[in-house]
């Protein structure tokens, strides 16, 4: 298995390559910039990419995906209750001081329940809205492993002061969807270094009993 993650764009997104040798077949989950970067380290690894998955549609995740898929052929999967956001591109690019990205509707959508990844290590989509309307994590369960997007950071949460974000329902789903999991699983987060849900529910400050 070749599991790699590293920071790409000016805000630092965590992107993430998830690749299978024997197949011959990768994933890419949050291209949002970088793209030449992400497009060289497949073709290093001789993997093909098979799908382009999007957390949410912020323009620091979402923002490299059609110049991926253009390079690629892979499908780009985000959920469809970020459609809204991804139609916002140029206002998002404003709030950044940057160019404007192209976008392309999703090929699929990211809905509630979809198993996606590589036959080997498939991940359950969990729809966890909040942060945005369309946020989802990857449950990748044989690899006790969650792609948390921007709803759970190591020690914080999702900011939810942007269009579409709802505070009360961000912790809704981290509390529903994400502290179900066992506390071994480890929480690869959108930004920032990674952690697990154990460390999380002992200590995230903004997930205690009130
Ligand atoms: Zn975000």
């Amino acid at each position: 298995m070749i599991l790699e993650t590293f920071p790409v764009g000016p805000l630092q997104c965590n992107c993430t390559i998830l690749g299978d040798e024997e197949a011959g077949e990768a994933i890419v989950i949050d291209p949002g910039d970088e793209v030449g970067r992400i497009h060289s380290r497949l073709t290093e690894l001789g993997l093909k990419l098979k799908q382009i998955l999007v957390t949410h549609a912020h323009i620091d995740h979402v923002g490299g995906a059609l110049r991926l898929k253009r390079l690629t052929g892979a499908p780009i999967l985000l959920n469809q209750n970020d459609l809204p956001l991804l139609k916002m591109m140029e206002m998002q690019a404003g709030w950044l001081g940057v160019a404007t990205p192209e976008t392309a509707p999703p090929d699929e959508s990211l809905t509630d329940g979809l198993l996606v990844g590589l036959d080997r290590y498939p991940a359950e989509v969990l729809h966890t809205p909040g942060h945005t309307q369309g946020s989802v994590c990857l449950h990748f369960a044989p690899l006790k492993m969650l792609i948390a997007g921007d709803t759970l950071f190591a020690g914080s949460i999702g900011r939810t002061d942007l269009p579409g974000g709802n505070s009360q329902q961000i912790i809704d789903s981290i509390q529903t969807r994400l502290l179900v999991l066992s506390d071994e699983t480890k929480v690869l987060p959108g930004h920032g270094p990674a952690t697990t849900i154990g460390d999380e529910r002992r200590s995230n400050p903004f997930l205690q009993a009130q």
